[in-house]
């Protein structure tokens, strides 16, 4: 079954295309301190190698917007070309002004209408950032977000609501509030200038139904490519599986042409991980194909060694660790479809399917395990070395089906 997209415009965020009809483009935000220039050029290649086609930093400082040349440098010299977006706030109009340097490096402004500045000066702020972004030839990201949404907006569509005669419900007005706020940047922006196609929207929210509903209303009253992410979506399995809750409906609607998962990682855990479950749940979808996936059954009492776990995760890790180098010389290896099945039951049957499939012995059954691929039988692994093989076949079989020919 294929997706439906909805049609948006095309904006080019340093030669990465979002939305008019391209794949839905992974981003990620680093959590360094951006002044820390070794710091920050290291998270952001990581997060790049691990995916990520754009990198949003934060640029919250004078230092931190002088930095961003010299961020630009080193992750030149280690070969990451990742696009870096500049995220703004309250300040964006002092540092856009001030270090023209950052302006032109950055391939994307952030701007958030709600923490732009307060009162007579915020329209003025506003329109600065977004001369910039014409002068040097830059798109911007209008995100509006729950948490400081404009508060001068919000109050007036209360009131307007108040007078009805039949009121909605706060939340329905905070709901369009958000859009309106979204909207209206757009339409300021536009109105200053700004071309059409070099806008994006987002207008994020944390709770999952609030989110579809704002996003399915954005979708239908503005053809900007669309932005999504649960914002402050939390840690560990719930973050992710917020994020895929509501990302995943919006997608299968067709909304959305950029995402970022907004995960709060546990002390120590790496920030990559929000790339992985951005390209996972895209992956999932059949939107994209970024990587091998690795079927496996979840074991149960038929299998109680722990050898099955093992080499379903060292399957999965050395698949990901190939990937920068097996996707610049093995065109279509992120197609790849592998299985690791914990005995008899459903083994051999799952693994058929699959290009490369072991099914190893459950509690009882004869210590062999055999392997298919394409759907046959081709050998049967046994012993002490048995992982070292069963990665060998697959870097084998890559080689052989994925080498360009000619
Ligand atoms: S394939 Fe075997 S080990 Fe895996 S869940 Fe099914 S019965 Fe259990």
């Amino acid at each position: 079954m294929t997706i439906e997209r909805r049609s948006t415009r095309e904006v080019n965020v340093g030669g990465v295309r979002v939305g008019g009809g391209n794949p839905v483009v992974v981003q990620s935000m680093t959590n360094t301190d951006t002044e820390d220039i070794k710091s920050t050029a290291k998270q952001v290649a990581e997060l790049a190698r691990a995916g990520s086609e754009l990198v949003r930093i934060t640029v919250n400082t004078e230092a931190a917007a002088a930095a961003v040349p010299a961020i630009r440098e080193r992750l030149d010299m280690m070969g990451c070309d990742v696009p870096l977006v500049g995220d703004f706030h309250y300040n964006g109009h002092t540092l856009l002004t001030k270090y023209p340097d950052c302006a032109q490096i950055l391939a994307k402004y952030r701007i958030n209408p709600g923490n732009v500045g307060f009162g007579r000066k915020r329209d003025d702020q506003f329109a600065t950032i977004i001369e910039k972004a014409i002068e040097y030839g830059k798109p911007v990201r209008i995100g509006v977000n729950w948490g400081s949404l404009d508060q001068k907006l919000l109050a007036r569509m209360m009131d307007e609501n108040a007078a009805q005669a039949r009121p909605a419900d706060a939340e329905v007005v905070m709901r369009e509030a958000l859009v309106v706020s979204a909207l209206q940047g757009a339409e300021q922006a536009e109105a200053l200038g700004m071309p059409a196609d070099a806008i994006i929207l987002s207008a994020k929210v944390s709770a999952v139904q609030d989110l579809i509903a704002v996003y399915r209303e954005l979708s239908s009253r503005c053809n900007n490519p669309l932005h999504l992410g649960l914002t402050e979506a939390g840690m560990g399995s719930k973050g992710i599986v917020a994020s895929t809750a509501a990302l995943s409906v919006l997608l299968q609607e067709g909304i959305g042409d950029t995402i970022r998962i907004s995960l709060t990682p546990a002390p120590g855990q790496p920030r990559t991980d929000e790339v992985i479950v951005a390209q996972e749940l895209l992956q999932t979808m059949g939107l994209r194909a970024f990587t091998p996936l690795v079927t496996a059954c979840p074991g149960c009492g038929r299998t109680t060694s722990t050898f099955f776990q093992q080499l379903a995760s060292e399957t999965t890790a050395h698949v990901r660790e190939n990937m920068p180098t097996w996707k610049l010389k093995y065109p279509g290896v992120e197609n790849l479809s592998l299985a690791v099945m914990g005995c008899v039951v459903n083994g051999p049957g799952e693994s058929r399917h699959a290009d490369i499939g072991i099914s190893l012995p459950g509690t009882g059954e004869a210590p062999v395990a055999p392997v298919f691929i394409d759907g046959e039988k081709a050998a049967t692994l046994r012993g002490e070395d048995l992982t070292a093989e069963f990665l060998q076949l697959i870097d084998d079989y890559v080689r052989r089906r994925y080498a360009p020919t000619g």
